[in-house]
């Protein structure tokens, strides 16, 4: 019988063979380690996990924690963070949702969501451009409507910090029109609730 420290024994490649159990042993050590390192790298959980602050370019980050529920729909939010904007109110807190046409809803009428906050209470609203993902105050976001792009909740609004990219996008995507923050109406979000498919916005001003 061989012994551990005998390399040139023909038992060496044998599986059970102590340095053979060794390197088993260093490798499942070394896959382990190396999972654990990329779960806490990974961008998706990165937003997940963190808290908000300003990136090295100056352009506003935003982390929502894994148990975050949009207080529209009761949908958790992280595990879409493609799609998440948020609310931030005077006093610190905020709101997140999981789409443009959540925040929306909760912007027309705070007080069907819960009877602590008022518009009146808002300090910001960080929208995510679609094609960058950095975070811009919502009046400076153009949305794009009717394209074939999909949020969590149907339809959606896409926010695009330029103009210019979102016509390109809406070239690529069958996007029917571009609205401004302050052009969208509650008749618009149900037009685009109810749509399936196509969405014909005919009426809507
Ligand atoms: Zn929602």
């Amino acid at each position: 019988m061989c012994r551990e420290s005998d390399k040139d024994c023909n038992c060496y490649y044998d599986s059970n063979h102590p340095d053979s159990m060794r390197q088993r042993r260093q490798f499942i050590k070394s896959f382990v380690i190396c999972g654990v390192g990329f779960s806490v790298i990974h961008p998706v959980f990165a937003v997940s996990f963190r808290q908000k602050k300003k990136t090295s370019k100056g352009h506003d980050e935003i982390r929502v924690s894994p148990k975050e529920r949009c207080p529209v729909c009761g949908m958790f939010v992280s595990p879409y963070p493609k799609w998440l904007t948020r609310i931030q109110f005077k006093d610190g807190s905020h709101h997140s949702f999981d789409g443009m046409k959540c925040l929306f809803r909760f912007y027309f009428s705070p007080a069907t969501f819960g009877p602590d906050k008022l518009r009146s209470d808002i300090d910001r609203i960080l929208v995510r451009d679609y094609y960058t993902l950095k975070f811009i105050d919502h009046d400076k976001a153009v949305y794009v409507v009717g394209s074939n792009v999909y949020g969590p909740m149907g339809h959606e609004l896409i926010p695009f910090t330029e103009k210019k990219t979102a016509r390109t996008f809406m070239k690529d995507h069958f996007g029917k029109r571009l609205f401004r923050f302050d052009e969208v109406t509650a008749e618009l979000l149900d037009l685009l609730d109810k749509s399936k498919r196509q969405v014909n916005l005919k009426g809507i001003p």
